[in-house]
């Protein structure tokens, strides 16, 4: 594809979209969660939602509210090895009970699970990484084919939860529904009443809260219901309802979006490496290539998702075996005369083969957006003002002689990635 057929499509100011769901919250306010849940099927996101289930104590509310919405909707239901036998049973006693035509089953990477929880101890020592791996990481991939989700949260259950709004927009973009936000404890008992719901079988043995049977205890009466979930721990979600920085995402949040990628300007889950930084816990962050080579071993076995920051003079071979590690790669620019950032990316992608994000970092203006993409970078933090204008106007520069051919393909930016696969699945 020849790069001056390429177009930036214009971002959709975020304002704008962050305005809509503000409104949207003061529309539904006092709207009943079936109204909320169908309003986001039907209208906001039509076969672009789907929902995740724990099938748990209060999961045959929502539950009923998709079966009277559409029982197609894709419901998704963590299987993460470790549930109550019971609560298997119970999710297909759901499912035939509701007539739900479409549950699908996520379970964790068996590679993952050998590499980091070998004696499927890991909750005892690192729950939040064994959610990570069983619960955030298996989930990711299915929820991003989506423009949104819905959720059984409720403001009642916890104080961070407090605030939790029927929309919220998360700062990667998308739309996550919570039908239930104002249901009180008392408004959930009434409705499984009213409809006749089947209990979860564990609820009359005094499990107000279930999720996986480790991190699970009964609870006393009059005890916050989700106190028996990960008892005596300083943890109270499982990590998949966090927004980048673990709070409930509200709308018009002032989140910095410098990352240019797939076209559009989006908030970055990565940071940089800071001093105290502990390599075995770590995540989201892009590691220097002399702290990972100090620490190898260690960040190998970190579980959470991690970055590489390659700067003038890393030697790429001293890491290419590790590449696999990596979700994205940061490439230093350091200076528009300096060229040794794109060998780093060249030898990254055409002799070693990397296929994750390759990000350019640094000295990024417009005119060098071209050639970087060549050698295979594919997202660019961008915080020079013009070059950021250009970008959100449509502007690419093209190149259209090259001294250097290269072998890379080419990948289009400016498309949205769903827009990628189906042209990727044309040309196939
Ligand atoms: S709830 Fe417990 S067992 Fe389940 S994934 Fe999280 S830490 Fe692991």
């Amino acid at each position: 594809m020849a790069l001056n057929n390429l177009a930036v499509a214009p971002v959709e100011p975020d304002k704008v979209r962050a305005a809509g769901i503000m409104a949207l919250n003061g529309i539904y306010d006092e709207m009943d969660g079936v109204s909320v849940l169908r309003h986001a099927v039907t209208e906001l996101l039509p076969n672009d939602i789907s929902i995740v289930s724990s099938f748990g104590a209060d999961s045959s509310v929502l539950l009923h509210m998709v079966s009277q919405v559409d029982k197609t909707l894709p419901v998704y239901f963590l299987e993460t090895g470790k549930h109550f036998p019971e609560t298997l049973d119970y999710v297909r006693t759901l499912e035939s009970h509701l007539g739900l035509t479409n549950v699908r089953w996520l379970r964790p990477n068996p590679k993952d699970l050998a590499r980091f929880d070998p004696n499927g101890d890991l909750w005892e020592t690192d729950p939040d990484s064994c959610c990570h791996i069983r619960k955030t990481e298996p989930l990711e991939t299915e929820i991003a084919k989506f423009g949104g989700w819905v959720t059984g949260r409720k403001r009642y259950q916890t104080k961070e939860r407090g605030v939790l709004p029927h929309f919220e927009l998360t700062s990667d973009d998308r739309i996550k529904v919570n039908p239930l936000a104002y249901f009180s404890d008392a408004d959930v008992n009434a409705y499984k009443t009213q409809h006749g719901l089947p209990e979860h079988p564990l609820f009359e043995k005094g499990y107000k809260s279930i999720g996986c049977a480790p991190c699970t205890t009964i609870v006393a009466e009059g005890e916050d219901p989700r106190a028996g979930r990960w008892r005596g721990l300083n943890k109270k979600e499982c990590g998949i309802h966090f927004d980048f920085n673990g709070a409930i995402a509200r709308p018009g949040a002032a989140v910095e979006k410098n990352l240019f990628k797939d076209g559009a300007f989006i908030a970055d889950p990565f940071r940089a490496w800071a001093e105290g930084d502990d390599p075995a816990s770590v995540r989201y962050t892009h590691v220097p290539v002399k702290v990972f080579l100090e620490h190898r071993d260690v960040f190998l076995s970190n579980p959470h998702p991690l970055g590489l920051l390659v700067s003038p003079g890393d030697k790429v071979e001293d890491f290419a075996a590790d590449l696999s590690r990596f979700a994205s790669i940061a490439v230093s620019f350091p200076g528009f005369t300096d060229g040794r950032g794109y060998t780093s990316a060249r030898l990254l992608t055409e002799r070693y083969k990397y296929k994750g994000e390759l990000r350019a970092i640094g000295d990024v203006l417009m005119d060098q957006l071209t050639l970087m993409r060549r050698c295979g970078v594919n997202a660019f933090v961008v915080t020079h003002a013009a070059t950021r204008k250009a970008l959100e106007s449509g502007q690419l520069t093209t190149v259209n002689l090259f001294y250097q051919p290269i072998g890379v393909t080419e990948v289009p930016v400016g498309t949205r990635p769903f827009l990628r696969r189906a042209a990727e699945t044309e040309t196939a």
